[in-house]
């Protein structure tokens, strides 16, 4: 089973109740905190932390000798975050998503797979709750990737608590939830 605790403002006391849902169950349960710009579950429940992983994501890395400043990977960057020049290409990585659009529009092969850090996903234990969050990087904005990575860890257990990150739009959730609940099945 999973519980989604949900809401389209911040301050609605998403976190509480959802703490005390997963008390008040106890057993076997996971407890998501989805809040990955300002998780606080952690803060309430103060929980043994037994593992944390950094969460990176992949970033262009141009070989200069290689590339002939023709353009053509910041024409297929849809977050312009490549700028060509004449005589140098310039990587914004704070926009960049990751996709890899750049590395398979280059015609010389010149970018390959560099990756930077957006977060850190932790997971600890309050008695039978297991409690798994991620902390968002200062000045990141790549939310999803984290809040994903949180979601991941969730596959082998059966109920599951989420308490979600603030502003949600109730359709954006449920796409999310939904590949959750796949994930799960
Ligand atoms: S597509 Fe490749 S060769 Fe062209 S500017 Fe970009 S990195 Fe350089
Ligand atoms: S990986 Fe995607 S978003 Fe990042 S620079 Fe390349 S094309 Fe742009």
């Amino acid at each position: 089973m999973i519980l989604s605790i949900a809401s389209g403002k911040g301050g609605t006391g998403k976190t509480l109740i959802a703490a005390n849902i997963a008390i008040s169950v106890g057993g076997n349960i996971q407890l998501l905190d989805c809040d990955v710009e300002e998780p606080n579950l952690h803060l309430l429940l103060h929980p043994k932390v037994v593992s944390e992983e950094t969460v990176y994501s992949m970033v262009p890395s141009v070989n200069e000798e290689l590339c002939d400043h023709c353009g053509r990977c910041s024409s297929f960057c849809s977050y312009k975050a490549l700028f060509v020049t004449p005589m140098k290409i310039l990587v914004f990585p704070e926009l960049c998503h990751g996709c890899g659009s750049c590395i398979l529009a280059c015609p010389k092969k010149a970018i390959n797979e560099g990756k930077r850090i957006v977060g850190v996903l932790k997971r600890g234990y309050k008695n039978s709750i297991e409690l798994i969050y991620g902390e968002l990087k200062i000045g990141e904005r790549m939310t999803t990737l984290l809040i994903r990575e949180v979601k991941n860890i969730s596959v082998e257990m059966r109920k599951m608590l989420l308490s979600t990150p603030h502003p949600v739009h109730p359709v954006r959730w449920s796409k999310l939830l939904g590949e959750a609940t796949s994930a799960s099945s």
